[in-house]
């Protein structure tokens, strides 16, 4: 806990504004800037399927570019603690219905972070996709859950494509409680920022083979 942010104010990340970590002008102003995008291919998608590559289930709120791009930067990179809550409501707000059982239709929500370098989190003094993920689970009345280990602290900036896929099949694995996935009507896998969307589908595939039913994975920003 930074103690600096219990005595300093906090000012709008996108305005200066004093008073929240995102005022409710910018707040508004960023869902209209919004162009959801395929994880994998970057189109322009409207809901959980790319109608372009076909990529199914998943949801990029924009690139990492933009504004919201960079707001996800600023959380991971400059430990901005305080972007946690408006990231995770902004997403909500943005992300395609998930249908019966899911948001609105009353069913039980899992929200699995995608877990970080455990090194990386010591450095930066937070775990940004973890803090995302309890206020995307408060918001949505959905549960944080634990459900994935990462198993080596290797990070995947500037590999292939293929090199990606490869290193994601070696680095996650089940967490402790998992069988307890198949409780949920409904998982969402969250992660930061993606490139190929590997880590995802490896994600995806270590809760189904656990049982989860319906995974969707939602991504604040794809990079270009
Ligand atoms: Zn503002
Ligand atoms: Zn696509």
């Amino acid at each position: 806990m930074n103690l600096l942010n219990l005595v300093l104010p906090l000012y709008c990340a996108r305005c200066g504004r004093v008073g929240s970590a995102m005022c409710e002008d910018c707040m508004a102003k960023t869902l209209r800037e919004i162009e959801n995008c395929c994880v994998v291919c970057g189109n322009y998608q409207a809901g959980w399927r790319c109608p372009e590559c076909g990529a199914d289930d998943t949801f990029a709120f924009g690139f990492l570019a933009q504004p919201i791009g960079e707001l996800a930067a600023r959380l991971k990179l400059k430990s901005a603690r305080h972007l946690a809550r408006p990231l995770a409501r902004l997403l909500a707000e943005a992300m395609p219905e998930i249908g019966a059982g899911g948001r609105g239709g009353g069913g039980r929500i899992a929200i699995v972070p995608v877990p970080t370098a455990k090194s990386r989190a010591r450095e930066r003094g937070l775990d940004h996709t973890r803090l995302v993920a309890q206020e995307l689970a408060r918001i949505t009345g959905g549960r944080m859950c634990i459900y994935l280990e990462r198993k080596n602290d290797d990070l995947q900036r500037g590999k292939s494509k293929a090199e990606r896929k490869k290193q994601s099949e070696k680095m996650f694995v089940a967490g402790v409680g998992i069988a307890n996935v198949v409780s949920f009507e409904t998982v969402i896998l969250y992660d930061d920022i993606t490139t190929t969307g590997a880590t995802l589908d490896e994600c995806t595939r270590i809760l189904r083979e656990a049982g989860a039913k319906n995974v969707r994975r939602v991504v604040l920003a794809k990079t270009v």
